[in-house]
Order: structure tokens, then sequence, then C-alpha cells
């Protein structure tokens, strides 16, 4: 008998998003699975198209002569198999398919972004070749000729004589023209192996004996505990739990250990960093521990580099992953436990169809295979921490942190009342007397300009009085055409001319960018050595590592940048932080600015003395009294939290409720408009009462046009999210089936719960 194959063809075109019939060949009858990637003819010229195969069937459904066959099976083949492998791709492909909205060709293109074939690399490892007594000698004249780079790798060499190239190369910061010179200079040979080896001799790392805190080994126990009775199929065992800790608490040792014992028990382990919290000295940790059997993925990896780290997988040469959120698709057989650090960090959201939240995809991969997951964060998002506060996770406090060093003490300077001392410098004169106290002290700052916020930002100088939607409770922001428009609902009013609080004619927006403070700042301090760092001094490949290190070694008296300064990486020679324009981020346009801003701002403080000198902090603010900024001071999580909880309850945003927002783009701008007026309508329609849900807007999107393309977009609001997918469904059954309601340019995206403004 004849068996067909169901698939789907890889575009994402509206219209296309369904399944096509196809011949199975005698010869390939074996290889066709559920969830394989094949090739298939497609089309009028019948160009081979990758599809994938979502199902089968025994008849062809269509006249015999108009079918086609597949023509090759692209799946590479493995040594080992789950026997549902396949299908479980085409199942979580599925899940994310309903749950964000998508095509299924996109779903089936995420979860598989790991199963590209390819061929296997050679890998580079840098060995050293002296004795610790001549390396000591050569690190002592490196020091002295001041070659950073030579030192640092010389430096990490004495610790671990063996170190994997890309590890020296992308995270070390030491360029390949330096490990050459090393090279020549007898001091280290480059070796190509066909396979990492252990970079690491493990039973001599000091790292393994740590004895745990108490209170880390309660989590570890507990989470194992957990973990067993998944396997047990006991019911009611809670699958996620979150770890509150300060940087510096143990969390990372305690994820170690979890993932230890769990892959003693024969599991795999994913382990989520964001990528800017990808430190060297992280990752040796890591390797530290697991040797060879850990592996990293991250950006600056070629596409080769990348599969490679994926056959390592399937092949089950490994049973550790470290990387960004895409690692979060590595084909393991059966993981075990899923860790997401940092799990506040908004890069966990994937910001293309489909636009998918880290967190509830790996909890989703957890429950498929029986794993445990594992968050943790100084800062939960409100999403986890109101989740654990329903006890649908487990809530965990790890509150000391044992690096040692003191919490900084932290000042808040009301830069309105700098303003009334006819102070108009955007340095308040407690931060330019601490500033000019640290140079003459030999210590190092970190200014921090919190430019987060969107273009267009407005605000009174004279009492930082911001205008807001009265329907919305987020900032306007001024459009070319001197308009103040809310980027949710559309609402729009003339801009002012006047202070309405207090009369005054500086109700401006904000323009101050990093390179005129940093102008700013070298007048003021002229024998300062200052690096900037922003996205203009970072496009550059390498050139943010760059400026990282030359600041840890201490090149630099100020290190003075964006929000890219404020995370993970630790500088012991810094003991002053000083934060300007702290309340920009917090009238950004949406409803998480207040969450943005805590987090932020408790990163920067953080920041501050970390070595053995107590820290300074400095938080420059036109609204002190603001709770995110008053918590923010005092490190106060759940202070924070009590207030924002309360607000998002007020106004029923996430998560507390649920929200979609509805992206609208097209050439034509008629079409965008009559489209996003029509699915009004539709949702309106569907419901006359108004009881399941509300529709805000459509409005124009923050960047109304982008790249020729006319965007609008609306929000609807709800009680559960489910709702939100049966008005994404019939939003999507329309544009498939009534081009006179949606027409054919136009492009509608969906956005759940979004983090990011459109
Ligand atoms: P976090 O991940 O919360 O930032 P880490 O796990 O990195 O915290 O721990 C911070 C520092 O404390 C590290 O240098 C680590 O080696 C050390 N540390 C962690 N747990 C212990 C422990 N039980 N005993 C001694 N030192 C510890
Ligand atoms: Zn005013
Ligand atoms: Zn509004």
């Amino acid at each position: 008998m004849e068996k067909y194959a169901q698939v789907i063809i890889d575009i994402s075109r509206r219209g296309l998003d369904r399944t096509f019939t196809y011949r199975i060949p005698q010869a390939l009858q074996e290889k066709v699975r559920a969830g394989s990637i094949v090739m298939v003819p497609f089309g009028a010229g019948s160009t081979l198209r990758k599809g994938y195969v979502t199902g089968f069937s025994d008849h062809a459904g269509i006249a015999a002569d108009r079918i086609k066959e597949i023509a090759e099976v692209l799946e590479p083949t493995r040594g080992y198999s789950m026997e549902d492998d396949s299908e479980y791709y085409l199942r979580l492909a599925a899940w994310m398919k309903n749950r964000y909205g998508a095509t299924m060709a996109a779903a089936m293109r995420t979860v598989l972004a790991s199963r590209k074939q390819g061929k296997i690399l050679e890998h580079r490892q840098i060995r050293l070749l002296l004795s610790e007594e001549d390396a000591k000698e050569k690190l002592a004249e490196f020091d002295k000729k001041h070659q950073k780079a030579r030192a640092r790798l010389l430096k990490e060499l004495l610790e671990v004589p063996l170190l994997p190239w890309t590890l020296v190369t992308a995270r070390l910061h030491v360029s390949s023209s330096v490990i050459q010179a090393m090279k020549r200079m007898g001091i280290i040979e480059v070796e190509s192996v066909q396979e990492l080896r252990n970079p690491v001799n493990v039973s001599a790392s000091t790292r393994t004996g740590m004895k745990l805190s108490e209170a880390q080994q309660r989590i570890v126990d507990r989470v194992i505990a957990d973990f067993d009775a998944l396997q047990e199929r006991e019911a009611g065992t809670p699958r996620v739990s979150l770890i509150h800790g300060v940087t510096g608490s143990g969390k990372t040792e305690v994820y170690i250990s979890i993932i230890r014992q769990i892959c003693a028990r024969g599991r795999q382990a994913i382990m989520l960093i964001p990528e800017i919290a990808l430190t060297f000295q992280t990752l040796m940790r890591f390797y530290s521990h697991f040797g060879d059997r850990v592996s990293v993925v991250n950006s600056s990896l070629s596409d080769a580099e990348r599969t490679d780290q994926w056959e390592r997988a399937r092949r089950g040469e490994i049973d550790v992953i470290i990387g960004p959120r895409s690692a979060l698709f590595t084909p393991f057989s059966n993981p075990g436990v899923i860790v997401i650090d940092e799990e506040h960090e908004h890069s966990y959201k994937n910001e293309s169809m489909p636009k998918y939240q880290t967190r509830e995809v790996a909890e989703e991969i957890a429950r498929m295979h029986g794993a445990v997951l594992v968050l943790g964060s100084a800062t939960p998002s409100l999403e986890s921490y109101w989740r654990a506060q329903q006890g649908e996770i487990r809530l965990f406090r790890l509150q000391e942190r044992l690096t040692g060093g003191t919490l900084p003490s932290v000042e808040t300077v009301d830069m309105r009342q700098e303003l009334q001392h006819g102070n108009r410098s955007i340095l308040s004169r407690s931060l330019y007397e601490k500033i000019r106290a640290r140079l003459s002290a030999g210590q190092q700052s970190m200014l921090f300009i919190n430019r987060r916020g969107y273009a267009g930002f407005v605000s009174c100088r004279e009492c930082g009085f911001v205008p807001k939607c009265p329907h919305c409770d987020v900032s306007l922001s001024l459009h070319g055409n001197g308009r103040l428009v809310c980027h949710y609902c559309g609402y729009e009013r003339p801009a002012f001319r006047t202070c309405p609080e207090c009369g005054s004619r500086y109700v401006l927006a904000m323009r101050a960018g990093t390179e005129q403070i940093e102008g700013v700042l070298q007048q003021t301090f002229p024998q300062a050595r200052i690096l900037r760092m922003d996205a203009d001094t970072t496009r550059k490949k390498g050139s943010y590592e760059k400026i990282l290190s030359a600041f840890s070694a201490e090149e630099a008296d100020i290190l003075l940048g964006t929000q890219m300064i404020v995370k993970g990486h630790d500088f012991p020679g810094v003991t002053l932080v000083g934060i300007l324009m702290a309340d920009m981020s917090l009238y950004g346009d949406d409803y998480r600015s207040a969450e943005r801003t805590f987090q932020l701002l408790t990163q920067a403080a953080g920041r501050a003395g970390r070595g053995t000198e107590a820290g300074d902090v400095v938080i420059q603010t036109y609204q002190p009294q603001h709770y995110a900024i008053r918590h923010a001071a005092r490190q106060d999580y759940e202070g924070f939290y009590r207030e924002e909880i309360a607000y998002r309850r007020l106004l029923r945003y996430p998560p507390a409720a649920h929200m979609m927002a509805v992206q609208i783009q097209s050439e034509d701008e008629d079409a965008a408009l009559h489209a996003a007026n029509g699915i009004r309508r539709l949702l309106m329609e569907a419901d006359p009462s108004g009881r399941k849900y509300r529709i805000i807007g459509p409005a124009g999107a923050s960047l109304r046009k982008l790249r020729d393309l006319f965007r609008f977009v609306m929000y609807i609001k709800a009680e559960k999210y489910d709702t939100l997918i049966d008005c994404k469904d019939r939003i999507e059954k329309t544009e498939a089936e009534h081009p006179a309601y949606i027409s054919r340019n136009v492009e509608i995206q969906f956005d759940f719960d979004p983090v990011n403004p459109f």
C-alpha cells in the first residue's frame, strides 16, 4: 500500500501555513518519521523546498497524478534516539504556535534550529608549555611591560593549563594575534583535536570540595526530592523553583550541585545565562566541575561551531550545555533540569515570531521530559514572584553575600533642589565631590546613564512633572508633529508650552546623550581617564569586551555608560557608582517601566563595593519619592513588589491579568489601518458586552513608520490567557479566509504579555 506524508513547507507566508500531502517513496519509508526534515518539490516549478513531516495517511486525498514525492530526508542519523524524539519537537512546535501565534513553519524552525546538519569541526586548545616557575617569571615580565592580554592568558593557564580556544578568544578577550605571538615565544602551543578534551583535572579542582551552606543544601535537597517525586509521577509535585538571592549569595553553587546530582541520574542539564552575564569566570566554574561533559554556545561562535555543539549533545557526548535563550533547544535525549539564571532579564523574551517567553517554553519542555525548572534572580520578574506568592512555584531565599564586601551606602539626590541651588550641571554637588575624592584616592567610579526609555520622553526640568495618558497611566511621547501621544490607546494632545504643575517653561524632551555627558565630565575632571560604553562605542565586534577588560585592568578611572555596564561584571576596584537620570526608565511608555527601573537601579547600585573597600552609590533623580527609586535605594525587593503588584492589579496589567499586542504592519497605510479597524470590529462582535476582554487602540506604534512599513498596534486585555488565545485564533482564521477584512499585503504579529513596545 502507498504511504503518504503530511508536510509543512518551510516558508512563513499566509495561506501556506497548512500541510501538503506527499508520497513517500519505498526507499525512504524507514527513514521518514513525524518531525523529520525533508526536501520536497514545491510550487509550479517544483523547486526543492525544505519541509517538516507532521503526520501520515494511507490515502492521498487528491488525484494520484497530481501528487509529488518526497525527494530526500535531511534528518541526520543519530547515535541514539528517544523513541518519539521527532514527535517531541513537533509537539513542542505545535504548543508554541498555539500559545504565541505564529505559522507552524516558524515554530518548527525555532525548535529545530539545533538540528541543522553540519560537518564536525576540529577543536583548538591552548596548552601551557612552561613549568610553573618559568610561567610565573614570564607573568611578572608581562605585568611589568603592561602586556595585559598576555598576562591575562598566562594567569589563567597557570590555574588551568589547557584551555579551549573559543573560550580564550571570546570570553577572555585575548586576540588570536596575541596567541600567535605567545606561541612563537614558546610559551604555549595550540593543539587541534577532534573532540574537546577535559580542560581541567577535575579531581584536582579546589571547587569540588566546597561545602554548601545549610541554606544552599536545603534548596538542593528540596529540588532533587521534587525531581525524584516527578519521576514517580507523584501528583502535585511542584516542577518550578525560584531562588531569590542577591549576586554573590551562592546561587551558581546551588545550580552546579543540582545539575551534578541530576546528571548522576543519567539525565542532562540546560543552563541558561544571558549572553552579557556569561563571563569567563562563570564558565570556568562549570568547566572545573564537569570538564569535557559541558559545552557552551553563544553568539560569538560561528554557525559551524554551534552546530558542532548540538551534534555533541545529540551524540550524548555532553551532559551540560550553557548558553543564552537558544540553548533551550539543545537536542538532548532526556534533559532532567533546566536552570534560568537572571530569569528577569528581558533577553529571555524572543522578539521575532514566535514571540516566546523562555521561562514558559522551558517549563513546557520540563513538563514533557519530567524535568525540573530552576529560576534564579536578585530581582525576580513580577511574573515569577507572583506565581511563587500564589503557591504555584517554590520560593527559596539566599540572604547573605558570600563574597564579603559590605552593602553600599546609598544617597538619593533630588535634582530639583540642585536646580533651586543654582546647579545646572548634570552632576549634583554630592556626586561631583565623591568623584573628585575617588580620583585623588586612585579609586574607580562607574557612572550609569539611565537612558532606557524612549525617544520623545518629555518632562519638566523644574518640578519633574511628566505628562501621562489619562486612560493608561503610561507616559506620553512627543511626536514630530508637536503632539503628545499614548502608545497604548492612541490618546493625543498638544504639547505643553508651560508646565501645568509649576508653570515653568522647561517642559522638554530629554536629549542628553552619553557622548555629551562624556564631554562634560572630561571638562570637569580634565585629568580623569574616562571610558565610554554605549551603542556607538560597542558597535565593532569585540569592542564591548575590550572596554570591560581595560576597565578591569584599571586602565581608566571612570566608566561611563548605558545599561550595558550594570550587568554581570565584577570590578573590585569600583567604590563609587553614580546613577544619572534615574527616572528616565520610569517613564518609558509601557507598564513595565517601574519594574525595569527598579531592576536597573538595584543592579547598578550592586556594582559598588565588591572589593574590600565599602562602596557609595549616588542616585540622581527628579522623583526621589517614587516607590521604584525608594525601594531600589534600600535594595528592598519585597517592598517594591508589594507596591508594583498593587498597581498591576488595579490596572489589570500582567501578571494580574493578561495582555496581547496585535501588531499590524504594511507598506500600504490604508490597508494596515483598515485591517486594524476590521480586527477591532471582529473582536467587538464576538464579545459585545465586553465582559471577556477589553480592546485598546488601534494606535500608531511607537515607531509608526519603520523601514517603509506603516505600523499599528492594538492591545487586548483579559483575565485569562486562554481568552487571548481565542482572540488570536479568531484573527488568524479571518486572516486566512477573509481577505476583505485583512488584505494580503498586511502582516499581523502577536505578542503575548509584551516586554518591549512595538
Ligand atoms: P551567585 O551565583 O548568587 O552570584 P555564587 O554561587 O557565584 O553566587 O557564589 C558567590 C561566591 O561565593 C563564589 O565565589 C563562590 O565560590 C562562593 N561560594 C558559594 N557558595 C559557597 C559556600 N558554600 N562556601 C564557600 N564559598 C561559597
Ligand atoms: Zn513643572
Ligand atoms: Zn492611553
